[in-house]
């Protein structure tokens, strides 16, 4: 698949951009301060793969907390900061790996100078984060509302303000929680630079909303080449914000890890009890560290012919089933027995 070639940035141990693989992001709801809690959610984060982690600081006690919870934990924090330039200056004392600014917001050009200095100092780059919900007036002015126009050329007046200081290791995201607004930002910035880009739908919403539209906006991005980093914002458990991009990234072939379960949507041939066996099998093959696809249909006309590309796969009967592998029949099995015997045929590959 096309993807853009741009530059490449570090974020600590992360490299972004170029080729490098498209890495997800969350960000913690604990209170950076709450050390424990913290280190606890980032390390949930860590399992369920989460490449970068972004964490709010909004005091000082938060930025100390990064030197604690670094200690613990192995991917790299990225320090989200509104408005106060000593909050990022302490960030970087405190060792964070990146930091999240709108130069613009941080007032003085001295001020922006002195991060920057810092930034150059320690190698760490900066993203330039503009939402559609805080674009300055001079741009909703000057391109009649918000719109692709004041989005992109909002983040160039930062983007600017950073590169007239000689700092260009740089990072973009222009988030709407509009999917066809955040689509059209993304695509024209695109054409306009080539820093890598964060892509994310901005408040997507709760959990089955939130999936689908950022499923739809990043998916979209991400087919077109576009996108170097990606942020799922759900309303939840930003475990699940991992799990859904990493699925995002899987299912456009731009990630390939683990087990990968196809499954019919069930119809009046179907005879065993599908839907439960698909639910215990997602459950008991998660952790299967394998890259295989695995087919689970519900009859044995459609079944091997359909999931032929399966490496393995289950096709139901009659109370009983077929196991069957890249479409040839491998055995015939009890109902109660198919997915015993499914795993334990997945046991044996390699
Ligand atoms: Fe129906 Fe068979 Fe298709 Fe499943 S695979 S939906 S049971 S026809």
């Amino acid at each position: 698949m096309y993807r853009k070639n741009t530059k490449v940035i570090k974020v600590g141990n992360k490299l972004i951009g170029g080729d490098n693989p498209i890495a997800v992001q969350s960000m913690t709801n604990t209170l950076t301060k709450d050390i424990d809690a913290s280190i606890k959610q980032i390390k949930e984060l860590e399992k369920a793969r989460c490449d970068i982690v972004r964490m709010a600081i909004t005091d000082i006690e938060d930025a100390k907390a990064i030197q604690e919870i670094k200690k613990h934990i192995s991917i790299p924090i990225i320090a989200d900061i509104q408005y106060d330039y000593r909050l990022a200056l302490e960030s970087i004392k405190y060792g964070v790996d990146g930091l999240r600014i709108n130069p613009g917001n941080i007032g003085r050009f001295s001020k922006v100078e002195e991060i920057v200095n810092a930034c150059k100092e320690k190698e760490i780059s900066i993203r330039i984060g503009v939402n559609s919900g805080s674009i300055k007036k001079e741009f909703l002015d000057k391109y009649d509302g918000v719109n692709e126009c004041s989005m992109v050329y909002s983040a160039m007046e930062q983007i600017n303000l950073l590169e007239e200081l000689g700092f260009y290791d740089i990072k973009i995201s222009l988030k709407a929680s509009n999917v066809p607004l955040a689509i059209k930002s993304y695509s024209k910035m695109s054409e306009l630079c080539d820093y890598p880009l964060h892509l994310g739908i901005t408040e997507a919403g709760p959990s089955f909303r939130g999936i689908v539209k950022s499923s739809v906006g990043i998916g979209h991005l991400l087919a077109t080449g576009i996108g170097d980093t990606i942020r799922i914002s759900l309303t939840g458990d930003p475990v699940d914000e991992v799990k859904t991009g990493r699925e995002i990234l899987k299912s456009l072939g731009l990630l390939e890890e683990g087990l990968e379960i196809i499954s019919c949507p069930t119809c009046a041939r179907t005879k065993i009890d599908l839907i439960n066996i698909v639910n215990e099998a997602e459950d008991r093959l998660k952790n299967i560290d394998k890259h295989i696809k695995v087919a689970i249909m519900g009859c044995p006309v459609n079944g091997p012919g359909e999931a032929k590309e399966a490496d393995i796969g289950i096709a139901g009967g009659n109370g009983r089933g077929l196991i069957f592998r890249k479409g040839q029949i491998v055995k015939r099995v009890e109902e109660e027995n198919l997915l015993d015997e499914l795993i334990k045929e997945i046991d044996k590959m390699d």
